[in-house]
């Protein structure tokens, strides 16, 4: 139950705006009655991440409404955490295919993605967060980062540091990413940028700690409009539940390597790169990765070649060490202890 929704961002869950922001949302539905009725389109999916799904009923009622009656609604039940988690049998059995709540991890005609904004103010959480940045005078200016839910923000949060004086690094990390700022639960390219500090706006916890195990060097500031709070993000309490896992993980024999179908968290070298080292290492490949699916596997531990956050934020719920690809091999002997970091994921399919 993590990833990019509840840590990720792609996603909802971290943020908590379901819980406290419920709203009307920007659905975007002239843009998907446009390309139904450019595609002739007479069956339609619709994709929400976990926190929306409840919404998805309404939003089809609303499409039915402004089509024509031979237009089928599919609603997709598979679990979504990030813009890496598309529905593809779904995808393939449509004719249009609409993605909500992420933005597009791969440029492609066939999908419709609805990034869903978030609706909540960020400049009193930012004017909070001055207490705690390094003031400008005294820096080399600030990384600024944020989630894709308060993308449509970014301007405002940069004019914002701008206008005190602040000298504002971004930059786009890497294609897996949509925008500039950004940041994913799997990925922090874009706060490495020349700056000795980073402001990270946004919700949820995990986010902040991938940016800080990832960038050490870094004072990372959490400005969370969601919750309203600020604090530093301090990475302690998590090395030592993962230092916790590699320990128990150094006596296992059998070894589980999880390899994820789904289709933007697939790392076949990685997995394979295990399986041609290590004898007493199984494939098993599976979309949704929970303790319950793996509980049946009989090994001593397992390595998730799939999404991070499923790792880091579940870890603790499965029967046996569930360990990064990196955490694998320093548990091996391959790599000494001090290599330990965030598992990051690049590039798409
Ligand atoms: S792989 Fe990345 S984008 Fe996908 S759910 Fe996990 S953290 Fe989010």
């Amino acid at each position: 139950m993590s990833q990019d929704s509840e840590y990720s961002e792609g996603d909802l869950r971290n943020t908590g705006m379901r819980l406290k922001h419920d709203r009307e949302w920007d659905y975007e539905l002239e843009e998907i009655v446009d390309a139904i009725e450019q595609r002739d389109a007479t069956k339609v999916g619709l994709q929400f991440p976990e926190g929306l799904k409840r919404r998805g009923p309404a939003v089809a009622d609303d499409l039915r409404e402004l089509t024509d009656d031979d237009v089928t609604f599919m609603l997709s039940g598979q679990p979504c955490y990030g813009a890496c988690d598309l529905d593809t049998y779904l995808m393939k059995r449509t004719d249009v295919f609409v993605h909500f709540g992420h933005s597009p991890m791969k440029d492609t005609d066939k999908v419709i993605y609805v990034p869903l904004f978030s609706n909540v103010e960020i400049t009193p959480i930012m004017e909070e967060a001055l207490d705690t940045l390094e003031p400008p005078e005294e820096t080399d200016g600030v990384g600024l980062v944020t989630t894709a839910q308060h993308m449509n923000r970014y301007d405002e949060m940069t004019e914002f540091l701008e206008d005190r004086g602040y000298d504002v690094h971004s930059r786009r990390g890497d294609e897996r990413l949509t925008h500039e700022g950004q940041v994913l639960g799997c990925n922090y390219a874009s706060a490495d940028v020349p700056a000795e500090q980073v402001l990270y706006v946004g919700g949820g916890k995990f986010h902040p700690l991938g940016l800080a195990m990832e960038h050490p060097d870094k004072h990372v500031v959490i400005a969370d409009p969601v919750n309203n709070v600020v604090t530093v993000a301090d990475t302690e309490k998590f090395m030592k539940q993962r230092y916790g896992a590699i320990h128990r993980a150094m006596d296992a024999e059998k070894w589980g390597v999880i390899f994820c179908t789904k289709i933007g968290q697939g790392r076949w070298e990685t997995a394979e790169e295990i399986l041609e080292n290590n004898e007493n290492a199984y494939l098993i490949t599976m979309d949704e990765v929970t303790p319950d699916r793996l509980r049946n596997f009989d090994m001593d531990a397992f390595v998730n070649t799939g999404c991070p956050r499923i790792t880091t934020d579940d870890g603790p719920q499965f029967h046996k060490p569930m360990l990064t690809p990196g955490e694998y091999r320093i548990a091996v002997g391959d790599d000494p202890l001090e290599s330990l970091s965030f598992d990051t994921f690049h590039g798409t399919w």
